[in-house]
């Protein structure tokens, strides 16, 4: 599932090549992904013009000149690809768009579960649960203060206050395991155990991991002026490297399945949390 470090790495790559963009033809292939009718995608989107590309969680928010935004919530699977018309299309590609400088910009969805929306750019809360989440990670009015207080409103293990949209837009269960790392915090530990140090470094260490992994994610993505990837983490720390050495202590790394969800960690570096069973690693 793309996190943010993804999503701002095509964010940053269509920015630079969409700009001004006008599209010259919309194919809609698989029209269940159109929350807003495929219909008015395939006849209003012709004529249009790109501007900025911008995010919110994990959504990419497509600016158009109309004063309309082309909304892509890309779910489990859903991936752009930026690249010559020629190329195959694959099987699983539900928006196609022609552009007039010659390029295709296609969304393409394995699992078919993302929700694209074309909605007025000044209504953005059209869009279902707009308002009910909380701020973006990178939104500059999430300071630090706001952090803390915000946490204040949260009980339970701290990974699932991380992941959890209502607290905080655009961390997934990959990234949410560096961030703990990075802090040094154990993912099952309650937030009422949290010193007030530790709900502050958690909230330098969230931004720290997404600043390091964003550039590192865009070269996986990019060759050249070309935009075409399968989602690739080999350069992870500690998500899904159960069983190997921790790169910080050597120790080896954790790794617990729960809810088809994997959770991995280094119990020296991450002290406390309850010992399982079937742990890999431990
Ligand atoms: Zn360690």
């Amino acid at each position: 599932m793309p996190e943010i470090p993804e999503l701002e790495a095509v964010r940053g790559f269509l920015t630079d090549h969409l700009r001004g963009a006008v599209i010259t033809g919309a194919t809609v292939r698989i029209g269940v992904v159109v929350r807003t009718g495929a219909q008015e995608l395939r006849e209003t989107l012709p004529g249009d013009r790109f501007g900025e590309v911008g995010r919110h969680g994990k959504m990419l928010l497509f600016r158009l000149e109309s004063g309309r935004t082309l909304a892509v919530n890309p779910m489990l699977a859903g991936r752009f690809q930026y690249v010559e018309p020629s190329r195959k299309v694959a099987a699983k590609a539900c928006l196609l768009l022609d552009l007039d400088h010659g390029q295709h910009l296609r969304y393409v969805d394995d699992r078919v579960m993302g929700k694209l929306y074309l909605v007025p750019s000044d209504h953005l809360d059209q869009i279902p649960g707009w308002a009910a989440n909380g701020p973006d990670l990178l939104d500059p009015a999430l300071t630090e203060d706001a952090w803390v207080e915000r946490l204040q409103r949260y009980r339970g293990g701290i990974k699932n206050i991380l992941t959890n949209a209502a607290f905080v837009q655009g961390i997934g269960n990959a990234y949410v395991d560096e961030i703990l790392w990075e802090a040094r915090i154990n993912p099952y530990t309650p937030k009422t155990k949290l010193t007030a140090d530790d709900q502050r470094r958690l909230y330098h260490a969230a931004h720290a991991v997404i600043a390091w992994a964003t550039p590192l994610v865009r070269e996986r993505m990019v060759l050249g002026a070309t935009l075409d990837y399968e989602e690739r983490r080999d350069f992870l720390r500690v998500h899904r490297r159960g069983g190997q050495p921790c790169p910080r202590c050597g120790g080896h790394i954790s790794e617990i399945t729960a809810n088809q969800r994997i959770t991995s960690f280094c119990r020296a570096c991450q002290p406390g949390g309850p010992r399982m069973s079937r742990e890999l690693g431990a």
